[in-house]
């Protein structure tokens, strides 16, 4: 019966010290008791320099794991670099000896994470300019509206089309289009503030929601934005490539029920300005109550 006990813990013993996991014990006030080899290529610490630890030296949180539950947390290496880490725990029956209560496996979950990160971040921006895509604005600005909503303070949005961006397409190739397009965002950034939110909503549509922003202060940050874009020189080939920008700007009221009627309020608004003849701004007042007309070819 010995020798069977002894072929059993060499066998507990060989699988605690070959899977990738990194198991450990903990006693009743969360330190490390027995910690499996592995924690040296998860964690970088060798068993040792863990052993009489407590368990929040190495994960953020000073919540002690809960016996049956599986939960996903950061924990930090030795190098300082923090990796995620899916953490099964299960209480130990009384009597295991060396006053154990509990065990913990740790699962590297860290590429998954950076995989669900990457393709969140793919299915929300537009690849080309970095800005929200067009289903992700219209979520990212209801969720601040129903803030604003709580807060009651204005909000406003900008859309923005580009002028004749056929014809630069034409003129200096769709590579310089392109770069146009970036531009209106990487320049676009420097102006905005870092609350206000940028969508590329079209082709040559960029919408942006201003925070805590009235009407006439939102049509300022357009003119700004106007003159700014009107200035820029983009490298093309055969010479320079030079654009202007029309905008509708529009500012949230409650009766307004969704961020699409929003959108609705500043296209108007922007028809207006492409009518008035390109390279202006124009907000909602422009629109009265009349339909809303096709821009002059
Ligand atoms: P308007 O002043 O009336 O807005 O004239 P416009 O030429 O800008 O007219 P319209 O909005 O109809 O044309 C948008 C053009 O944008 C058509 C398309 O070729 C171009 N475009 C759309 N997406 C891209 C893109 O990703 N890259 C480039 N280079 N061009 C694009
Ligand atoms: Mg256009």
């Amino acid at each position: 019966a010995r020798a069977e006990l002894q072929r059993s813990e060499a066998r507990y013993r060989l699988l605690a010290e070959h899977v990738a996991d990194v198991i450990v014990t903990l006693d009743g006030e969360g330190r490390f008791l027995y910690v499996s080899p592995s924690a040296q290529a998860l964690l970088g610490y060798a068993p040792d320099e863990l052993a009489g630890r407590p368990l929040c030296d190495i994960t953020p949180s000073a919540e002690a794991p809960r016996p049956g539950t599986v939960v996903e947390l950061t924990v930090r290496c030795r190098d300082g670099t923090a990796r995620w880490a899916e953490v099964n725990t299960a209480a130990l029956p009384p009597g295991a000896g060396d006053g154990a209560v509990l065990v913990c496996v740790f699962r590297d979950i860290s590429a998954r994470k950076r995989l669900e990160s990457d393709l969140k971040h793919l299915a929300t921006t537009d690849g080309l300019t970095g800005a929200y895509n067009r289903r992700s604005f219209v979520e990212v600005c209801g969720q601040e509206l129903r803030r604003t909503h709580r807060r009651a303070r204005p909000t406003s949005l900008l859309l923005m089309d580009i002028d004749r961006f056929k014809r630069l397409n034409d003129r200096f190739g769709h590579a310089a289009g392109d770069e146009v397009l970036r531009q209106i965002v990487e320049t676009g950034r420097r102006v905005l503030r870092s609350e206000d939110v940028v969508g590329r909503i079209g082709g040559d549509e960029f919408a942006v929601l201003l925070p805590a922003t009235t009407l006439e202060q939102a049509g300022r940050v357009a003119e700004q934005l106007r003159t700014t874009y009107e200035r820029l020189a983009v490298p093309a080939r055969g010479g320079t490539a030079t654009f202007t920008v029309s905008t509708g700007v529009a500012e949230w009221k409650p009766h307004l029920r969704t961020v699409e009627e929003l959108l609705q309020r500043a296209d108007c608004a922007l028809y207006a300005a492409k009518n008035a003849g390109r390279n202006c701004v124009r907000t909602e007042e422009a629109c009265g109550g009349r339909p809303q007309q096709d821009p002059p070819p």
